[in-house]
């Protein structure tokens, strides 16, 4: 029996630092596979399909979720994202672990799922809600209102912080990372999660014997 590969669900507000969190985390660790999802939203500008997302169709991305290819499907701001299940069966039947940058309707879906045990989720936390609408004023040339439906989104994103096994809050960036890599060295060493466990501890038995 060899090891099923992890689930990792990055959750957060946007403008908490979930995509650098991922990046760094990515870097860090390159046998870990991104979850690229499907969308119906447009490409922003320097994002390639099948790199940052599938774009698709609205009518193409109902097909798969007809078709039974979605592991979780929702409505973000008035798009629909969700993820290839293909890839996701594949990476854990190697024993890799996948990261995923999903909401909170995908974390639940995928956390109620019969994947469940093989899941570990996080949840990213701004230091404060300035600090997020900040971040948001920052990175884009949004009009008010539209800060406002975002900041409104984040509200309902941080509700469901406490449907994660863990929460970290990016005071920090570089203290963020570390804590983030800490959790899945962590839940890398679990013994439930290192089904070769028993064939080493034999093999240290025999080596014991042998003395
Ligand atoms: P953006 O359009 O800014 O790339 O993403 C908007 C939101 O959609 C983010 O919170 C992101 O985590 C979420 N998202 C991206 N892909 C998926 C997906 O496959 N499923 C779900 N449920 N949410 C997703």
């Amino acid at each position: 029996m060899h090891r099923r590969g992890l689930l990792v669900i990055l959750s957060s507000p946007s403008g908490a630092g979930k995509s650098t969190l991922a990046r760094r985390l990515m870097t860090w660790d390159p046998t870990l596979r991104f979850s690229v999802s499907a969308t119906t939203r447009q490409p922003r500008q320097g994002e390639r399909d099948g790199v940052e997302y599938f774009f698709k169709t609205r009518d193409a991305f109902e097909e798969m979720v007809a078709a039974g290819e979605m592991l979780e499907h929702a409505e973000v701001f008035g798009n629909l994202y969700g993820t290839p299940k293909g890839p996701v069966e594949a990476a854990m039947a190697d024993g890799r672990d996948t990261l995923f940058d999903i909401d909170w309707q995908g974390g639940q879906q995928i956390r109620r799922s019969s994947l469940a045990s093989d899941v570990v989720s996080i949840f990213i936390l701004p230091p404060s809600i300035a600090d997020l609408e900040q971040r948001l004023r920052t990175r884009a040339q949004d009009s008010d209102e539209v800060i406002a439906g975002r900041m409104e989104k984040s509200m309902t994103e941080i509700s469901h912080w406490g449907e994660y096994d863990y929460v970290i809050i990016n005071r920090d960036v570089d203290a963020a990372e570390a804590e983030l890599k800490t959790i899945l060295m962590a839940e890398r060493a679990r013994a439930n999660r290192q089904p070769g466990l028993n064939a080493f501890v034999r093999a240290l038995n025999t080596e014991f014997d042998a003395r």
